[in-house]
């Protein structure tokens, strides 16, 4: 997609503090962090929303667990605890329409959330 940011990143194009990468999902440090630790987890294809996942997809937003898995223990956040979030559409408080995962740790989070 030609203008999306975050296509862009994962392209290398604009620059982003990864903190992982492989073939199918990029991992960087949100700009505007929500916790001490607040990293988005994103796959290099571009699918706007949750909605708009399709089957073959799936395996991609396993790629996307797994690789926050991992980066979870990098971080050292795995043993306390942490959350992860994907929003979807206006009311689920998206603004960035390629689907993402957000990695939050670092503090307690609240329940019911905003
Ligand atoms: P959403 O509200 O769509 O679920 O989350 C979008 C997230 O992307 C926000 O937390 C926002 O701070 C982050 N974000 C938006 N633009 C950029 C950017 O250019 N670079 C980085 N690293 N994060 C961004
Ligand atoms: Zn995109």
């Amino acid at each position: 997609m030609d203008n999306c940011i975050f296509c862009k990143i994962a392209a290398g194009d604009i620059p982003a503090d990864k903190v992982y990468e492989d073939g199918d999902v990029v991992a960087f440090r949100d700009l505007n962090p929500q916790a001490p630790t607040h990293i988005l987890v994103i796959p290099r294809k571009h699918i706007a929303t949750l909605n708009d996942l399709r089957v073959e997809d799936e395996v991609v937003l396993g790629r996307m667990y797994g690789a926050a898995r991992e980066i979870a223990a990098q971080e050292g956040l795995a043993d306390a605890g942490y959350r992860t979030v994907v929003n979807c559409n206006e009311a689920g408080g998206q603004a960035v329409f390629h689907i993402h995962l957000h990695l939050l740790g670092g503090r307690m989070m609240h329940w019911p959330p905003g």
